[in-house]
């Protein structure tokens, strides 16, 4: 996730002061404190389980050529009456079939959505297309060698739903990888996941197993002979990180082979990206040992538990970086626990005093914001949304905090989509511990809580 900023680029996925505290945040003007914030119900607040205006993608089976660069993808689809309609960003449509391979007409809307002429009983459509190179953080970078679609632009790869509710899952295939490259990528996604977590990364790829989980998910990291010893500094506990966040919160759902992989993201960015089981992390950034469980968390939450609005976009990452703080400190100990809140509280802090502070969730509107322009996109909300939990924690205790998350997690789990009132009202439901004045005073607030 990321977006562009004049020369600013920084990336979602990550944090932490040891990669460039004075980049943390991407909010050019925070939003105005809420004077009298209120927590919504569930039942205030629209959070469709599809937001795409058509019928929604079950799978999508995708052959890519990286040196023709053109693909061909086979999508099933729900049974409803609206036609299908998919995002297809650039993308040159060569041809529209049936599974039977009966040729269909298409055409584009005035969004310049793919608009297929099929009756509501056909479930299954393969797309012949081409796709073109992109430099920008926005589609297939031939240079040096990755997909970036976070947050919307998986258009530019594959016809698809964009909107963070809507779970496909995938398979793939990679053809035309150049002389001496490996190509690193899930051959199949099993589970339903957003558009956006599929990824493919190119390059010289060596790969380390580094261990096996209790629950049998074998652990890795991919990287070039530049960052090897980085990558394995990095990654070395990440099989005991994975270990943790299958015990607390169940069984993985994309596969039992998982890796970071080490992307060339160009000088100044920094973080990873949440491309599960094969997860994206910047060079700059694969040394650090926060960043591989941060990445490692997505898979539960922003990956298996899909926003249902990107305005929800702290339940993602305030949950990954809260769960990554705790399996440091249940890996690493107390003091590599607390060392990591501390880098979370100060950085919090530096926001606010420079203005750059934000609230952590807009419970108003769904997919009304372009969270890649839009203020919201801030590691305050990180931030907040992990001390919020932190705070919970602190009232219902550990254990019941882990058991409400593990509890999401088995409702909506490659399922369906949550929000942050799913949240809260199971948070109330299964402790009787009421959060709504902790996510005033966290999510929904500005400004310094006491005791941060
Ligand atoms: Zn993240």
């Amino acid at each position: 996730m990321a977006s562009l900023r004049g020369s600013r680029f920084v990336f979602v996925a990550l944090i932490v002061a040891s990669c460039g505290g004075d980049d943390a945040s991407t909010a050019d003007s925070p939003l105005p404190a809420t004077a009298t914030p209120s927590v919504p119900g569930k039942s205030d607040v629209a959070t469709p389980a599809s937001t795409s205006a058509s019928r929604g993608i079950v799978s999508t089976d995708l052959v890519l050529d990286l040196t023709t660069r053109t693909g061909r993808a086979t999508l099933t689809l729900e049974t409803g009456s609206l036609p299908p309609t998919f995002e297809v960003g650039d993308l040159r449509i060569d041809a529209v079939s049936t599974s039977s391979g009966t040729v269909v007409g298409h055409s584009r809307s005035a969004e310049g959505h793919l608009v297929v002429d099929v009756t509501s009983r056909t479930t299954k459509l393969i797309i012949e297309y081409g796709f073109s190179k992109h430099g920008h953080f926005d589609g297939w970078d031939a240079t040096p060698g990755f997909t970036f679609l976070w947050p919307d632009h998986c258009g530019n790869l594959f016809p698809c739903h964009s909107a963070p509710a809507d779970g496909t899952t995938f398979s793939l295939e990679v053809l035309g990888v150049p002389e001496g490259q490996t190509a690193v990528y899930p051959r199949e996604v099993p589970a339903a996941a957003p558009a956006y977590q599929l990824g493919i990364a190119v390059g010289p790829y060596l790969y380390e197993p580094l261990g096996t989980t209790p629950s049998g998910t074998e652990v890795g990291v991919y990287f070039t002979s530049a960052t090897r010893a980085a990558a394995l500094t990095g990654a070395s506990r990440l099989p005991e990180y994975f270990a943790f966040l299958e015990q607390t919160l169940g069984d993985y759902l994309y596969g039992k082979t998982v890796a970071s992989v080490a992307v060339d993201w160009g000088p100044g960015d920094f973080g990873g990206l949440e491309h599960h089981p094969f997860w994206h992390i910047d060079d700059g950034q694969i040394g650090d040992p926060y960043t591989h469980a941060h990445e490692a968390a997505h898979g539960w939450f922003g990956g298996a538990v899909r926003m249902a609005c990107w305005e929800d976009f702290v339940l993602s990452e305030g949950t990954s970086t809260y769960l990554a703080a705790r399996a440091i400190e249940a890996v690493d100990g107390p003091t590599a626990g607390a060392a990591l809140w501390q880098v979370f509280g100060t950085e919090l802090l530096e926001m606010i005093e420079t203005g750059d502070d934000t609230v952590a969730w807009l419970p108003d509107t769904c997919n009304a914001i372009s969270i890649a322009e839009h203020p919201l996109w801030s590691l305050a909300v990180y931030y907040r949304g992990a001390f919020f939990l932190r705070a919970v924690e602190a009232e219902v205790g550990r254990a019941a905090l882990d058991a409400t998350l593990a509890e999401l997690y088995r409702r909506h789990g490659g399922a369906s989509a949550a929000g942050v009132p799913d949240l809260l009202d199971l948070i109330e439901d299964s402790t009787g511990f009421d959060p709504s004045d902790l996510a005033t005073l966290w999510l929904l607030s500005t400004g310094a809580p006491p005791g941060l």
